[in-house]
């Protein structure tokens, strides 16, 4: 089976309703590449699965105005089963939204909120058993690149998740150095394909040789309409996860990637 070609769109903690309003309307304008189901040329499917991930007060309004081949992202949820969390958003309030899928393991949130390798594997381990989708992120710090151990970072990530979970099915493993979030310091194709296919080796070898070939890792950081053709030619990069250009028309040249 090939791995559709993934782009996500990380909006963060941006934007207003009437942000949230142009950024809709583009989306819906725009022209995505696509192609015809035989036989109809009334239907098509996207050349790439889309996922956008507004923040939660946004998500229902923007799942509802948005085309139907576009879907939506929370960008985080609680941890467990819902209760007395106070300010957390449960997984199965997302699924009871018809929101189907979830980003966990974002490195703002391992920095800034403490979040540590075990908890992010109990996270994705607790959404994919409640139904969700999960785009969950590994990457490494600029001391930890300079100091040679970018494989041993990413591994220990992935680790922590594959001992929680027990299929790979419904998870896209993004690798998003940290170093290259929202700097404009884009990884090199060949530094994103090196990593991308240490991954997939240390798939084959810790978990399957078909979860290897199966599983779509996506490249994150400073990803932009002019980088995106060469990251996207490389033969382990399976599509992108987008900060801040998913914010803006750039967004859709980024989609069409995938041609
Ligand atoms: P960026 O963010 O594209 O703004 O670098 C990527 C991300 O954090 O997912």
């Amino acid at each position: 089976m090939g791995r559709k070609f993934f782009v996500g769109g990380n909006w963060k903690c941006n934007g207003t309703t009437d942000d949230v309003k142009k950024i809709v309307a583009t989306l819906n304008a725009g022209d995505l590449p696509s192609t015809d189901i035989v036989g109809n040329s009334q239907q098509y499917i996207l050349l790439a699965e889309v996922v956008v991930s507004p923040p939660f007060v946004f998500l229902t309004h923007v799942k509802s105005e948005l085309r139907p081949e576009i879907q939506v992202a929370a960008q985080n949820c609680w941890v467990k089963k819902g209760g007395a969390f106070t300010g957390e958003v449960s997984a199965e309030m997302l699924v009871n939204l018809g929101v189907p899928w979830v980003i966990l393991g974002h490195s703002e949130r391992r920095a800034l909120l403490n979040e540590t390798n075990e908890f992010v594997g109990d996270k994705v381990a607790y959404a994919l058993s409640q139904g969700l989708k999960v785009i969950a992120c590994v990457g490494e710090t600029l001391e930890q690149r300079e100091a040679g151990t970018t494989m041993e970072v990413v591994a220990a990530q992935t680790k922590a998740i594959a001992d929680k979970i027990s299929s790979w099915d419904d998870v896209v493993l993004a690798y998003e150095p940290v170093w290259a979030i929202g700097t404009g310091k884009v990884a090199s194709p060949a530094q994103a394909q090196e990593v991308h296919a240490g991954l997939r080796k240390w798939f084959g070898e810790k978990i399957s040789a078909d979860v290897a070939s199966t599983t779509r890792i996506i490249y994150g950081g400073s990803v932009s309409g002019s980088n995106c053709k060469e990251l996207a030619g490389q033969p382990d990069v399976d599509g992108f996860l987008v900060g801040g250009a998913s914010l803006k028309p750039e967004f859709i040249d980024i989609i069409k990637a995938a041609e």
